[in-house]
């Protein structure tokens, strides 16, 4: 997994470094620990959730320009995999779940594994305000349009990487980044993620 990072042009020692001590298999179904370093996505759970492909982890948090010390949101904790990884970065990490039941596993086991995250239930397209300012936020879940409450959520100099589906290239990895009182964009590449759901994305499929 490690020379296919750095293949793929994962430059960033802290990340590379973090990568290599995650231990994968963790944060995999029981019967997939033989794939948890294979370069590829993983069910986590019966509903279509699954733990991002590493590369596009390594991809967003190297993005994240993250600090010794950064206080960064993680938008769909998932399995937790991402969060424990921008921890390994030095980061103190809020990390936010809509699925109950995938929030209560990944806070178990973050905390068994001792990384410095704090799991929260709820809708992260609105970001979590009470824990706002953020130096840096992904979002590991797809959205229809920026989240502008997200990019509310940034410090002077705060990175958000988030992908966005209706952009001209299809679904695309974007980074803003609030400079002078400014939000500049920039595009990182053509992406897939699940959809976000929620107030600021997109609505639960049969609600209307
Ligand atoms: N980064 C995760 C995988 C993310 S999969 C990992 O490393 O395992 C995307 C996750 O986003 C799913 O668990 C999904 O339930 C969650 N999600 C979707 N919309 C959300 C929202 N509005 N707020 C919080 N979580 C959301």
């Amino acid at each position: 997994m490690m020379a296919s990072l750095i293949e793929h042009g994962i430059r960033s020692p802290a990340v590379l470094h973090a990568m290599a001590g995650v231990p994968r298999e963790e944060f995999v179904l029981e019967g997939d620990r033989d794939r948890a370093y294979a370069d590829r996505a993983l069910p986590i759970d019966a509903e279509g959730q699954t733990i991002s492909q590493p590369l596009m982890v390594a991809l967003v948090v190297e993005a994240l320009e993250l600090h010794q010390g950064d206080r960064a949101l993680d938008v769909g904790t998932g399995s937790g995999y991402q969060a424990a990884v921008m921890a390994a970065c030095g980061a103190h990490v809020v990390s936010i779940e809509r699925v109950g039941s995938l929030a209560a596993s990944a806070a178990e086991r973050l905390r068994r594994l001792d990384y410095d995250v704090e799991v929260v239930e709820g809708d992260g397209s609105l970001g979590v305000p009470e824990r706002a300012p953020f130096d840096a936020i992904a979002v590991g879940a797809a959205a229809p349009r920026l989240p502008l409450e997200l990019a509310r959520q940034l410090v002077e100099g705060g990175r958000l990487v988030v992908p966005i589906t209706d952009s001209p290239i299809g679904e695309e990895l974007t980074r803003l980044r609030l400079v002078n009182g400014r939000w500049e964009t920039e595009s990182l590449g053509p992406c897939r993620f699940v959809p976000l759901i929620g107030a600021d994305g997109y609505q639960e499929a049969g609600s209307s």
